[in-house]
């Protein structure tokens, strides 16, 4: 999965993009939310400003750093938003985008800092001056290269970042060593995780075995292409497969024991767990920045964290590696660094790795983009820009923003309202201030 999106050699963000191919819009490949309307990036400024405001609107010390910027619409409007906020942007001292692809640096760098700015190097990567606040904006590869000070308050958001980050994917089998007859395994991609409590057996001893990706045999190949053949279908059989591993992997000895939420499940052969190290870590960097740790003692926790994402709340993903092609999903082994691939994202696995990474944040959420969106003021500042356009630009402009707005909001059951969800990583406050978006209130203190 890393390899496919994030390689050197023609990684689906990484590689080179040619004429034919852009990831983004309704010629790409998916849509994200900030795209489909400038009002989802306003409301993520309108939270952060809330929670300056919240914690005593510092004078000085703010970033605000977005790990996979996109196209960097987003931070588009949130700066654009912030910027309608002088004293909030006065007090921004470093904007950072954390970005693995090269081609969509420079695309968000023409958006932010318009079309002629010219990057120039700095320590954690490049650099160049934003159009909307005229303060620093520094381009990174990756969060490490983004110094944690004790002094600052950072402010952090990942919209559509975390699915992006490879998973492992395990199920549970009884041991190689254990003398009874193997479990019979059914083909991987389609095998559901038992509920817990079947068909468990004290005396016998389970292990977990990690899916492997793996060159489909020729034998295979061959018996596919004729069955697609028979079938009066053009497609070749995909050239990779998810087997399972007939040992323990490296991965597969430490990761699933790792939390009692998946140590519960290996005694319940067929479970099937989905895993992310990658989120952890990032998580867990947010938590150190936000509430500091052993490494980085602050005066006091502050900032926050923002992660919108699609995925589970409670459960632990299964069975969710896609691919998407053109609007469509695909077979996640077909046209590798061509297909966008994601996975689920596990909220509470992103929950339990901050709080324990440091002892100064809170979670809150994960909540429904539509239950967020709305405590935001989605529909009053749809209406207001609608009053704003009607006139100048006419009804078709008023209906697009209408129904953009719905569509972020639809609770249908495979609606971005319901099918995205929102979480928040705070300074520790003994669950006392729950933040705008999740049913608690500005605060001024
Ligand atoms: N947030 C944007 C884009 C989502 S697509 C939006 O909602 O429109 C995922 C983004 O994360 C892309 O910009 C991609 O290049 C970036 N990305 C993926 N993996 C990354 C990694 N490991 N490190 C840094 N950026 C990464």
């Amino acid at each position: 999965m890393r390899m496919c999106l994030t390689g050197d050699l023609g990684g689906y963000y990484t590689g080179a993009i040619g004429q034919d191919r852009d990831q983004f819009g309704v010629k790409g490949d998916f849509v994200t939310s900030p795209e489909i309307s400038q009002i989802f990036g306003e409301l993520v400024g309108v939270w952060f400003i809330a929670e300056w405001i919240s914690q005593g609107r510092p004078k000085k010390g703010v970033q605000l750093i977005e790990v996979g910027p996109g196209r960097g619409t987003l931070m588009d409007d949130v700066l654009r938003t912030v910027a309608r906020f002088p004293a909030m942007a006065d007090s921004i001292e470093g904007i950072f985008m954390v970005e693995a692809s090269p081609e969509l640096r420079d695309t968000q760098k023409q958006l932010l800092c318009g079309p002629d700015a010219q990057f120039t190097k700095c320590d954690a990567g490049s650099q160049s001056n934003g159009k909307h606040i005229r303060k620093p904006i520094v381009w990174a590869e990756s969060l490490k290269s983004i110094p944690v000070e004790a002094n600052k308050m950072p402010f952090i958001v990942a919209h559509e970042f975390f699915d992006a980050l490879p998973i492992h994917t395990f199920q549970s089998a009884l041991a190689s060593a254990a003398p009874s007859k193997p479990l019979a395994t059914t083909a991987p991609a389609a095998s559901p995780a038992r509920p817990a409590g079947t068909e468990t057996n004290a005396s016998v001893s389970y292990e977990w075995r990690e899916m492997m990706v793996s060159p489909t045999s020729p034998t295979l190949m061959a018996s596919a292409q004729a069955k697609s053949r028979a079938a009066g279908k053009s497609e070749a059989p995909e050239e990779f497969q998810l087997i399972l591993s007939s040992k323990p992997t490296r991965h597969s000895r430490y990761l699933p024991e790792s939390s009692s939420r998946y140590r519960q499940l290996k005694h319940t052969p067929g479970s099937v767990i989905e895993i992310c190290p990658d989120a952890c870590l990032y998580a867990a960097d947010f938590a150190r920045r936000i509430g500091g740790s052993a490494g980085v003692q602050k005066p006091q926790p502050s900032g926050a964290a923002l992660i919108l994402d699609y995925g589970t709340s409670e459960t632990i993903p299964i069975n969710s590696l896609r691919g998407i092609r053109h609007h469509k999903l695909v077979s996640p082994f077909s046209a590798p660094g061509l297909v966008d691939l994601s996975a689920d994202v596990d909220f509470t696995a992103i929950a339990e790795a901050a709080t324990l990474a440091s002892d100064g944040v809170e979670v809150h959420g994960p909540v429904p983009q539509a239950y967020f969106l709305e405590l935001m003021g989605i529909k009053e500042r749809a209406e207001m820009l609608i009053k704003a356009v009607i006139t100048t630009q006419g009804s078709t402009t008023a209906k697009s923003i209408e129904n953009s707005c719905k569509r972020l909001i639809d609770r249908g059951p495979s609606g971005m309202g319901k099918v995205y969800k929102v979480l928040a990583i705070l300074p520790e406050n003994d669950g006392r201030r729950k933040p705008v978006g999740f049913g608690g209130d500005v605060r001024p203190t």
